[in-house]
């Protein structure tokens, strides 16, 4: 309640800004995740590694806008990038040049020939789902419990579900996440255990010639940080490959973020379609799809209408291109590898230190703190765990300047090419200070 008192006394202008905005946005935020516990924080403006809120109070951005901060803020090349583009035009729903450009490295670091953009994680997931159905003609997919894929309906099942609907653990129910969501649609959506081969193959043998793929984050990040078991990812694109079916990997947090081609370069499996968005625009809204011919074909001949007016914009495209081409290059990889180095050795020697449940994961330019002492498999290990050392930890974070997304259980910490040695020793400090005042 202490520390609370003090995040709630350093905010009270973000706290007049959503009280007074609530009769024109509903619940004074942009989208409700905005308005994760202890309350939206309003920003003035970000440079670099750090943000400064509009109560004048500056962070190292460890949030990283939800996973899209890889290049960090402002950064050079996308400033020029973008402010060239603004004044050559911004928008002709006509393809311009960096969108080749940015397709060709998408398609090297990916393994996978053929691109399609949109403005969003939720599109480029929507458009994977909708062209394993076309492909197929069968209707049902898979997904995995507790993962979130965006807010369209297909994928709006079983994200955090209710454990008292959720059926068995082996055999978890298709719960519909709330009143939107058709019954009758969220019934198409069967749902596997993550890590689990035979729970996908009995849902393929117990529906034959019905399931149309399955889409899967290789490294679950929404509940936490879970990697897959070894052999998981090859033995469901071979098993599903036998039915007949396809995988999709959603990398929009994983794309470009645990190496320069993804999981799929990570685990040495590549998907038939991979989703990417998040930190692809540098910070504008942009989401792609990746596949092989035969699935991005049914875009070229028209069986799928892969269609946006804003799909590919201009103004995306240029700061994609920046970021795919000058920001992320095999040196930011390096840098990356150093923070991480920084972060979870001084983690780990904290949590010993002071004897405190929990271990850290990391890959690439992400990672996060689990604060139970065995390591999570699923989603019901997932819900098991008690949240109140997460939400702890994020309020030290935070009142020791350091931004951290919010649900201290369940999202991770994004590093940027911008982020200094300093800037996350300032992490492994604070944690330090909450452990030593819990002793
Ligand atoms: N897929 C994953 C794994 C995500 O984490 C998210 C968003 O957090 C999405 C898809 C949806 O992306 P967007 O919010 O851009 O629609």
């Amino acid at each position: 309640a202490e520390e609370e008192a003090v995040f709630l006394g350093r905010n009270a202008e973000s706290r007049r800004m959503r009280r007074e905005c609530a009769d024109v946005l509903p619940g004074g935020v942009a989208s409700n995740w905005q308005d994760a516990p202890p309350g939206a924080v309003w920003i003035s403006h970000g440079t670099g590694s750090r943000i400064v809120d509009v109560d004048g109070t500056s962070y190292v951005d460890l949030h990283g806008g939800f996973g899209v901060g890889l290049s960090g803020h402002a950064h050079p090349a996308i400033v020029e990038a973008v402010s060239d583009r603004v004044r050559r035009g911004t928008h002709f729903a006509q393809p311009t040049e960096d969108t080749v450009v940015v397709a060709r490295e998408l398609a090297r670091r990916f393994g996978l020939p053929l691109w399609r953009f949109g403005n969003s994680g939720t599109e480029s997931t929507m458009d994977a789902v909708h062209l394993m159905r076309a492909a197929t003609g069968r209707m049902k997919i898979i997904k995995v419990e507790g993962t979130y894929h965006g807010h369209h309906d297909s994928v709006q099942v079983s994200v955090y579900p209710d454990t008292e609907e959720a059926g068995p653990s082996g055999r978890p129910n298709s719960v519909p996440s709330g009143p939107a969501i058709p019954p009758a649609l969220a019934r198409l959506t069967l749902v596997a255990p993550f890590g689990d081969l035979g729970a996908v193959e009995r849902l393929l043998e117990e529906n034959p010639g019905e399931i149309a793929g399955m889409i899967i984050e290789p490294i679950m990040m929404n509940i936490g940080l879970i990697p897959p078991p070894d052999g998981y990812l090859a033995g469901l694109r071979s098993l599903l490959h036998r039915h007949g079916a396809y995988l999709a990997f959603d990398e929009v947090k994983t794309g470009l973020a645990v190496a320069p081609g993804g999981a799929a370069e990570w685990s040495g499996v590549v998907p038939d379609l991979l989703c990417l968005a998040k930190a692809l625009g540098g910070g504008l809204p942009c989401g792609a799809i990746g596949g092989i011919p035969e699935l991005m074909g049914l875009i070229a001949d028209g069986t799928y209408e892969q269609v946006g007016t804003f799909n590919a914009n201009p103004l995306t495209m240029a700061a994609a291109r920046a970021v795919v081409c000058e920001i992320l290059t095999d040196d930011a990889y390096r840098h990356f590898a150093r923070l991480r180095r920084v972060m979870t050795e001084g983690v780990e020697e904290v949590l010993r230190r002071f004897g405190l449940p929990g271990h850290v994961r990391s890959y690439g330019a992400k990672g996060a703190v689990i604060f139970h002492d065995r390591p999570l498999h699923d989603y019901r290990d997932f819900v098991e765990y008690p949240d109140q050392w997460g939400n702890a930890h994020w309020l030290y974070q935070h009142n020791g300047g350091v931004f951290l997304p919010p649900w201290g259980k369940c999202e991770q910490w994004t590093v940027s090419v911008q982020h200094s040695e300093t800037d996350v020793r300032r992490f492994v400090s604070n944690l330090e200070r909450m452990a030593a005042s819990l002793r």
